[in-house]
C-alpha cells in the first residue's frame, strides 16, 4: 500500500457548488492529488478564482443553477465532456439550508430545498453515469449531512433534514445498482462546517452554544476536513468502499 492510491492524477473531477466553503475546498485538494477539474455554481466569484490560481492551479468553471434549471444537469455534464474529453469522478456538493418551523414553512421554500439538494442531485448522477461508464469505470461522491441522520437542534429544519435522508438512501440505492460496473458511490455527512452556509448559526448566541455543546470536540470543523475524507473516498485508495456514509463530525453523532 503506497501513498500513491490516494492521488487522482489524470483523473477529470466534477464539483458542484465547486466555487466557495466545503466544494472549493474538495477543489484545493483534487487539484493538489493531481485531477483536472470542472467546477460549478451560479457564479463563480473572484475569492475562488484567485485562490485556485495563486496555488497553481488550472481549472475550467460552468456556470449551472441547478435548482430552476432542469436542462442543467444535462448541459453540465455534456459542458464537462467537451473541455475534458471525459468524466471520472462527479462530486454532487451544490446545497442550500433554510430554517423554519413546519407550520409555517409554505411550498415555495420546500421545493426550493428539495429541488436543489435533492433533485439536482439525481439529475446529475443520472447525466453522469454513462460518461462513467465510458471512462470504464468511476465514482460519485454525495454531500449529505448528520442532519440526515439526527435532527439537530435547537433549530427547526424539517426541509434540509429530510433533503440530506433522502440523499443518503439515494447514495446506498444507486451505489447497489452500479456497484458491478465499476462505479462506486459514497456519500459524506458532515457536522458543523465553518462556511457561509453555518456564519449566521455560528454567530447567534442562541444556537452556537448548543451545537458547540453537542459537539464532544468541541468546535465546528474546517472544510479541509471535510476535504481530505473526499479525496479518500474518491481516490483508489478507497476501491472497495461503496454505499458508504461518512461520518465527519467531530464527534456530533455519538449523542
Ligand atoms: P456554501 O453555501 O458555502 O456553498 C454552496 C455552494 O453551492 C456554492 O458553491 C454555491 O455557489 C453553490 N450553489 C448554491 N445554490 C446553487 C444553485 N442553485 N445551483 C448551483 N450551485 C449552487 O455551502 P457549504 O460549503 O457549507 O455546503 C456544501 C454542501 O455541504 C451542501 O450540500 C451542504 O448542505 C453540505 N453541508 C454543509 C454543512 C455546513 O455546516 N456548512 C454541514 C453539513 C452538510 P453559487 O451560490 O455561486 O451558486
Amino acid at each position: 500500500m503506497t501513498l500513491k492510491k490516494f492521488r487522482l492524477d489524470g483523473r477529470v473531477a466534477l464539483i458542484t457548488g465547486g466555487t466557495r466553503g466545503i466544494g472549493l475546498a474538495i477543489a484545493h485538494a483534487f487539484a493538489e492529488a493531481g485531477a483536472r477539474l470542472v467546477l460549478s455554481g451560479r457564479t463563480l466569484g473572484e475569492e475562488a478564482a484567485d485562490s485556485l490560481s495563486d496555488a497553481g492551479h488550472k481549472v475550467d468553471f460552468v456556470a449551472a443553477d441547478l435548482a430552476d434549471d432542469m436542462g442543467a444537469a444535462d448541459r453540465l455534464v455534456a459542458e464537462t465532456i467537451a473541455r475534458t474529453g471525459k468524466l471520472d469522478i462527479l462530486v454532487n456538493n451544490a446545497g442550500i439550508a433554510i430554517h423554519g418551523d413546519s407550520g409555517d414553512f409554505d411550498d415555495e421554500r420546500w421545493r426550493r430545498i428539495m429541488s436543489l439538494n435533492v433533485d439536482a442531485v439525481f439529475r446529475v448522477c443520472r447525466a453522469a453515469l454513462p460518461e462513467l461508464r465510458r471512462s470504464g469505470g468511476g465514482t460519485i461522491l454525495n454531500i449529505g449531512s448528520i442532519s440526515g441522520i439526527v435532527s439537530n437542534i435547537p433549530q427547526n429544519q424539517v426541509a434540509y433534514n429530510s433533503s440530506k435522508a433522502a440523499v443518503h438512501m439515494m447514495t446506498k440505492s444507486l451505489a447497489s445498482e452500479v456497484a458491478a460496473e465499476n462505479i462506486r458511490v459514497n456519500a459524506i455527512a458532515p457536522g458543523y462546517i465553518e462556511t457561509d452556509m453555518s456564519r449566521g448559526g455560528i454567530a447567534n448566541p442562541d444556537w452556537f452554544p448548543i451545537w458547540r455543546n453537542q459537539t464532544p470536540m468541541g468546535r465546528v470543523g474546517q472544510p479541509e476536513e471535510v476535504a481530505s475524507a473526499a479525496l479518500f473516498l474518491c481516490s483508489p485508495a478507497a476501491s472497495y468502499i461503496t454505499g458508504e456514509i461518512l461520518v465527519v463530525d467531530g464527534g456530533y453523532t455519538t449523542r
